[in-house]
């Protein structure tokens, strides 16, 4: 698949043989000359599909003014934006990032400091769930607590206690004197779009008000509108202390965020956290013309009546090909299918009809369109999975006979 010998690309990814060099809306145009449906969106990251409009020309018009400017002065546009993000969440203070690991290095160490700046440094422990992703850096690793991803990397950064997803037992035996808070995804994105009942995260806030705990939630994938809200834990009636923000927040430029109540904030003083980049103009452009976008009333409605229409569209295909597909999962546009066969099979059948999907945990091929997506894209995407399962299914058949 890859070209190891005229690549300098550190060979960290399994790239598929296909590159890209424009985009439309839902749409990518390949080297090749080809068009796919694009249902990854990047991972969740192009909410607003390829080159929207009015994103590129708030980022053309910001490039005409200033690039990067360090944080030792103001940010007035970035002062918006905070305001904007707390505006409508939970949150009082925002601090910017560039990335998804990034948000939740922040998260992180605002939990930690949490605790220590109340005369409590003993208290650094956080509860995370199997199936979790929350980066690549060594301590959101840790988080994530998966053994493939943490081998060969050294002793994992120590302070992480996992439990099984939804064992609220687990989670009251967990907790000890040096914990510190909870960290959970309101929807495991990369662990095969796997759900907590809402329950579960009702009572783990109740746990973190009786033990003084922090409710970290991880955001990055299901927060601005991946779920059909501005933020997925609008949708379980239960409000974190902290919550990391990225993939999306800037359509497509980098941008990460932690946002977090004034008493959850409330040991970062200057010179406890920082970063070069973080808040740069260019991105802080980028994440405020997105929310001018999304805030526009009948944004999120579009969003859960694409996210109805796909789930159905889906349910049938799964209906028809059970030899192939075995359920549809999820929210949003968050949404997932698990397939009987390998989920790889399904991922490069899909490509085969020039429909871009994304692998996730438990066997589970992930349908991320942007949020922009229509019925008509729905629609061809729906046909181009029953054909994918058309050959897939002639496939098992004819391993089954032997041929
Ligand atoms: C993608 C993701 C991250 C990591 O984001 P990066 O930008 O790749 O560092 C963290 N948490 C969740 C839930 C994610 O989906």
């Amino acid at each position: 698949m890859t070209n190891s010998a005229t690549s300098h690309l550190l060979p960290v990814f399994a790239r598929a043989d296909l590159g890209f060099e424009r985009g439309e809306g839902c749409w990518l145009i390949a080297t090749n000359g080809e068009r796919y449906l694009d249902f990854t969106s990047g991972v969740a990251v192009n909410a607003l599909g390829h080159c929207h409009p009015y994103l590129v020309a708030a980022l053309q018009e910001q490039a005409t003014k200033l690039w990067h400017m360090s944080n030792l002065f103001k940010s007035p546009d970035g002062e918006r934006l905070a305001a904007r993000l707390c505006e409508q969440s939970f949150a009082d203070f925002v601090f910017f990032a560039n990335s998804g690991a990034e948000a939740m290095e922040c998260a992180i160490k605002v939990t930690r400091k949490y605790h220590a700046a109340k005369g409590h440094p003993e208290r650094y422990r956080i509860i995370t769930f199997d199936g979790a992703f929350h980066g690549r850096t060594l301590a959101t690793l840790a988080a994530t607590g998966s053994p493939k991803y943490l081998e060969g990397f050294g002793p994992p950064v120590d302070g992480f206690d996992q439990v099984p997803l939804g064992d609220l037992d687990a989670v009251k035996k967990a907790i000890g004197p040096q914990t510190a808070g909870i960290l959970i995804e309101p929807l495991q994105g990369e662990g095969g779009v796997r759900a907590a009942p809402h329950a579960f995260f009702k009572a783990l806030r109740q746990l973190c008000d009786d033990k003084g705990l922090l409710l970290v939630f991880d955001e990055v994938q299901t927060g601005m509108g991946r779920t059909g809200e501005l933020f997925a834990h609008k949708r379980l009636g239960v409000t974190p202390d902290v919550m990391s923000l990225a993939k999306a927040l800037g359509g497509g430029f980098p941008i990460g965020a932690c946002l977090a109540t004034a008493e959850a904030a409330s040991g970062m003083t200057p010179g406890s956290h920082g970063s070069t980049f973080g808040g740069n103009p260019l991105a802080v452009a980028a994440a405020n013309a997105v929310l001018d976008v999304m805030l526009k009333p009948g944004f999120f409605e579009h969003v859960q009546k694409m996210s109805l229409l796909l789930k159905q569209k889906l349910a049938s295909v799964v209906d028809r090909h059970p030899d192939v597909l075995a359920e549809v999962r999820g929210e949003g546009l968050l949404i997932g299918v698990r397939a009987v066969v390998p989920s790889g099979d399904l991922v490069t059948a899909l490509r085969e009809q020039n429909l871009l999907t994304v692998g996730a945990g438990e066997n589970v091929v992930r349908f991320l369109p942007p949020l922009i997506v229509t019925e008509a894209e729905i629609e061809d995407s729906v046909q181009r999975l029953d054909r994918a399962c058309v050959k897939l299914s002639g496939g098992q058949l004819k391993r089954a006979a032997g041929q």
